[in-house]
């Protein structure tokens, strides 16, 4: 894991002061490395069948779309506003100090479909949250989640709760 750690670096005060901003474009530089970290992130999931991952906007894309082609997975992305054509599927939620949206085609997903929720980075939980809830409220099952960063200090963990399993690679 030394390896994978080594090649994601933290940025004290970006966007905003106070904030360590972790940047994986190191790791994704890294052919081998790479590789690995999605071998890495597929492994809990292999049993799982899961039928499609679920992505949010814009990192996830990157982690959950090599993701579902590592499981044999459709891949669906859970988009910001304004990006999909209509007819779509809302759920706004809380951030900081803001709101946003994720949205999703409305026939995105099959009723019961078996679904991995992945993004790159836990902090608070609120958008992996948001992805569940838009996940259900289409109708399909949500099996999991997984990150690649989750960030230990802050509640992501227990606001994601129990009801399924949460796999984190790092955490800090
Ligand atoms: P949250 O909803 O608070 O769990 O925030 C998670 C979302 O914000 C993820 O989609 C991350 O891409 C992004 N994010 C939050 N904190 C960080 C951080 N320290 N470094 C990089 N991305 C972050």
């Amino acid at each position: 894991m030394h390896n994978l750690a080594s090649l994601i670096r933290a940025v004290p005060d970006f966007p905003t002061p106070g904030i360590v901003f972790r940047d994986i474009t190191p790791l994704l530089a890294d052919a081998a490395e790479f590789a690995r970290c999605i071998a890495l992130l597929a492994e809990p999931w292999r049993e799982a069948r899961v039928q499609a991952v679920c992505a949010i906007e814009s990192r996830g894309f990157i982690f959950g779309a090599a993701l579902a082609t590592t499981l044999g997975a459709g891949f669906v992305p859970l988009r910001k506003p304004g990006k999909l054509p209509p007819p779509v599927v809302a759920v706004d939620y809380e951030l900081e100090y803001a709101r946003d949206r994720l949205e999703a085609r409305n026939d995105a997903l099959r009723k019961g479909e078996r679904v991995l929720v992945a993004d790159d980075v836990l902090a608070t939980g609120g958008t992996l949250c948001a992805a569940r809830t838009l996940v259900e409220r289409l109708g399909a099952t949500v099996v999991g989640a997984s990150v690649l960063i989750e960030l230990a200090a802050l509640p992501g963990r227990a606001r994601w709760g129990n009801a399924s399993p949460l796999h984190a690679l790092l955490s800090y």
